[in-house]
């Protein structure tokens, strides 16, 4: 027992004031701290972190606490935890068969939802927007049991399921057309401005923390088409309106144009995929302060393993006609000034590749640390998690990551993340 926990301890046998006992403290010795917020590498820092918080940053001559737990990063790159803004945690990327989700039991699924946080976390993302499971409410039963500790996992936004029209971008389709689907994977079907009205309700009083609503159709949903809008903007809006009741956002799929620009002018938060976005979008978007969230690292990977695993020719085909358009959108996008957050679609492609998109924003026109604050600070913003997580201050959550070397010459070396802490609790060390 270190002299402080011995003191700690005796303070709370005589229940005595003063010390915050049971709150551990660790200095971590950070060699490159990156600095999200001024967009700067500072050399030779120490983190003091006590209990889940960061309580100070300051100069590596500054005095250690005594009793305090050391972990040497001076070889490494310390960042705040990585954010994912597009994930699905819950279930399984085998989308050769779309009819998987009828075949698992909600039991299947949460478990699958475990091992896919764990992966998630220990690639260094401690915070995720997850965007959508078939079944509804299993990511909130997920983030509830990250939440208190059952299980190993980033801190999890949720949708509950998703708002989508009939036999749209977000049902499960590919049965046959008389066979019903049951209504726990319709949680969230809506085709009209009440029923819409209706389910956003529902979804926020069932333990939702913010609405995903498809716009248009999909890339991997079978029949739907991804330039065409599926929603009015009417019921768009009424999306957005019923969810501001709650003080919840809306993040709406939208690959096509027309789709992408009712969703803006209906006053959601983010736009999620964005693929076939046009100039005039794109300005719409930038004068809205709407965000962006493109998912552009995961066309190649369909590309090769969809092909490799026979996944459907139509999602073969619809994601060679949205990947190199949504790059090029992405682009332009970044050089026009539209905020935008790190988002993977991951669930798509196995979890825990989450940082593969990095050197892909760095390709189609973001500086690094541009593209590490759209994984941190813009991130937690699009969120309204930015007094919590995002970056490395004085209480916020001691959320943080570390990766070898100098990262930031080559945002690949961020695929091995060589440290992890998620409030304080080390789940990964050197
Ligand atoms: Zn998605």
């Amino acid at each position: 027992m270190t002299r402080w926990s011995w003191l700690a301890a005796v303070a709370l046998m005589a229940g005595g004031p003063g010390v915050s006992a049971g709150q551990d403290v660790t200095a971590i010795r950070a060699g490159r701290l990156v600095d999200v917020e001024q967009g700067q590498i500072r050399r030779d820092q120490i983190i003091l972190v006590r209990g889940d918080r960061i309580e100070s940053i300051q100069p590596a001559s500054s005095r250690i606490p005594s009793g305090a737990r050391v972990v040497d990063l001076s070889k490494y790159t310390v960042l705040p935890g990585l954010i994912d803004c597009h994930t699905h945690l819950i279930g399984e990327a085998e989308l050769s068969d779309v009819l998987l989700p009828l075949e698992r039991s909600a039991a299947q699924e949460a478990f699958s939802g475990v091992r896919n946080a764990r992966a998630t976390l220990l690639a260094g993302f401690t915070t995720v927007r997850d965007i959508g499971t078939y079944r509804a409410f299993v990511d909130a039963a997920l983030r509830d049991a990250i939440e208190d500790g059952t299980v190993i996992g980033p801190r999890m936004a949720v949708a509950g399921a998703y708002v989508t029209v009939t036999k749209g971008a977000g049902e499960v389709v590919g049965a046959a057309n008389d066979v019903t689907i049951p209504a726990e994977f319709r949680f969230g079907v809506a085709n009209s401005v009440d029923e819409v009205r209706e389910r956003v309700r529902a979804l926020l009083n069932g333990g939702a923390d913010f609405i995903k609503i498809l716009a248009t159709g999909a890339v991997l949903t079978k029949g739907t088409k991804p330039g065409v809008s599926e929603y009015t903007e009417a019921e768009l809006r009424a999306a957005v309106e019923q969810a501001a009741e709650y003080g919840a956002f809306v993040a709406a799929h939208a690959h096509g144009a027309e789709g992408i620009k009712r969703a803006v002018r209906a006053g959601v938060r983010s736009i999620e995929h964005g693929s076939l976005i046009d100039d005039e979008g794109i300005a719409l978007m930038k004068e809205r302060g709407t965000w962006l969230v493109a998912d552009i690292y995961n066309g190649d990977y369909i590309a090769a393993v969809g092909r490799e695993q026979k996944w459907p020719v139509e999602f073969l085909r619809k994601n060679e006609e949205t990947t190199e358009a949504q790059r090029a959108g992405f682009r332009k996008a970044v050089a026009a000034g539209v905020r935008i957050a790190y988002g993977t679609d991951s669930g798509v492609y196995p979890h825990g590749l989450n940082a593969r998109q990095l050197p892909y924003m760095v390709r189609y026109g973001m500086t690094p640390m541009q593209a590490i604050q759209a994984a941190t600070l813009s991130a937690a913003q699009l969120m309204g998690w930015e007094n919590r997580v995002g970056s490395l201050a004085a209480g916020k959550y001691a959320d943080i990551i570390a990766v070898q070397g100098d990262a930031m010459a080559d945002l690949s070396r961020f695929e091995k993340v060589s440290f992890v802490m998620k409030g304080g609790v080390v789940h990964k060390a050197p």
